[in-house]
């Protein structure tokens, strides 16, 4: 038997460690969370992506009374990026929520198993690693890649 660990590296930052550019995302997916259509669950979640053209994605959870019907906030984004701008990559995805009382979650939120493989198949799509911030009111965390926060995906097996 052979038995090996899976280390995942994580930075916890604060917003004012993060640059320019990753502190602009953070409030847009913040801000995105304003947009969350979660009569339900009344969990909501923005997303912002970063694309290589420069141009940056937002999208908030979208909820539905069938409620598989709904979609996450990561893949609303995403599907509406690379259907918008197809030929542009991912460079960087910054998740942020707001609990049922409309406070930011203290503790990052990290997308669900089904947006990490959406997510995972866009870094794919670049050829490189898309860093993903994870946004609390207190606490940020910055993973170097999607498949940092999927161990052992799925992947296109040949
Ligand atoms: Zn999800």
């Amino acid at each position: 038997m052979k038995e090996f660990e899976i280390v995942i590296p994580v930075k916890a930052v604060t917003f004012d460690e993060l640059d320019e550019t990753d502190r602009k995302l953070v409030e847009l997916a913040r801000q995105a969370t304003e947009r969350s259509y979660a009569p339900y669950s009344h969990f909501r979640v923005g997303a912002a992506i970063l694309l290589s053209n420069g141009e940056i994605v937002t999208g908030a959870n979208q909820e539905n009374v069938a409620y598989p019907s709904g979609t996450c906030a990561e893949r609303t984004a995403c599907y509406y990026a690379h259907a918008t701008y197809p030929d542009a990559t991912f460079k960087t995805i910054a998740i942020a929520a707001r609990d049922t009382t409309g406070n930011e979650i203290t503790r990052p939120v990290a997308p669900c198993g089904a947006c990490r493989q959406a997510l995972l198949e866009y870094e794919t799509l670049a050829g490189e690693n898309v860093k993903v911030i994870l946004v609390g009111a207190n606490d940020i965390y910055i993973l170097p890649s999607v498949s940092a926060t999927l161990p052992l995906a799925f992947t296109d097996f040949d």
